[in-house]
């Protein structure tokens, strides 16, 4: 089906199997996002959030209905060419951080392109300093996690994310666990990377603060998607993106 949406989800059911029965976690998920835009998911737990984030993201496929990203259905791409998507496109920010806790800052960030064996490794140097110095971590860059706090380890999460270049940035819950003032810092940083770079987001929250600066809220109950509107953020504008400047969570 042709589509100018970056990312289409047409009708998508998707259900796990728990012994017996099947557990619905996406019941006609209809949803478009276009370059650009920044996208809060919102929904009680259990409503289909993090299974539509991984079927956005290619990491599972539904079972119905389908996800085009580009304009081709993910379902039908090879796994070479689904690997690539992910690996080159999408850009994924963990609540857990998904830090790998003996490596460095360096080499945490680094690890999404060790996968791809295309890039130089003077280039891949240049790109992992560049995403460090991206989130003002230059001076913790041989810090392991354990070392750091807890929105220093997001923003190592957040490079590691844009390392790769990618597109489309998925996030579940990115400001979760964090202080207030650091949840700030992190909703500023990834609203100057939309703003500066065009990078598309979106990612599911619980955060009133995340909230009330997003362009777009999407909300989800059941596994199905009840409203999608404008959110406070799409009056934010260039106003909101001077505030993003800077960071030191
Ligand atoms: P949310 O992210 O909004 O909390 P999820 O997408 O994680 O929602 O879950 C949607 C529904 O699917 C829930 O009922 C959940 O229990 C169920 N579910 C999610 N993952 C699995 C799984 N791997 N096996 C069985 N049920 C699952």
């Amino acid at each position: 089906m042709p589509t100018d949406s970056f990312v289409s989800v047409r009708q998508v059911y998707k259900r796990y199997r728990l012994g017996e029965t099947l557990v619905p976690a996406l019941r006609g998920a209809t949803l478009d996002l276009h370059r650009g835009e920044f996208t809060a998911l919102v929904g009680p737990s259990g409503s289909g959030k993090s299974t539509l984030l991984n079927l956005v993201g290619a990491i599972d496929e539904p079972d119905e209905g389908a996800v085009l990203i580009e304009g081709r259905d993910v379902a039908h791409l090879s796994d070479d060419d689904r690997s690539r998507l992910r690996n080159e496109k999408i850009g994924f920010i963990f609540q857990s951080f998904n830090l790998v806790p003996v490596l460095d800052v360096y080499e945490n960030v680094e690890l999404p392109l060790l996968i791809n064996d295309r890039i130089p490794s003077s280039e891949r140097r240049d790109r992992v300093m560049q995403a460090v110095h991206d989130v003002e971590l230059d001076d913790f860059i041989r810090h392991v996690p354990d070392k750091l706090s807890g929105g220093q380890r997001q923003r190592v999460a957040i490079a590691r994310a844009l390392v790769t270049s990618p597109l489309l940035v998925l996030a579940d819950e990115p400001t979760a666990n964090l202080d207030s003032g650091t949840t700030q810092r992190i909703i500023d940083l990834m609203l100057a990377i939309n703003a500066h770079r065009g990078v598309t987001f979106f990612f599911s929250t619980h955060d009133e603060k995340l909230m009330s600066r997003v362009a777009r809220i999407v909300h989800i109950v059941d596994g199905v998607i009840v409203s999608d509107e404008p959110g406070a953020g799409s009056r934010d504008g260039a106003d909101g993106v001077a505030r993003g400047a800077g960071t030191g969570a």
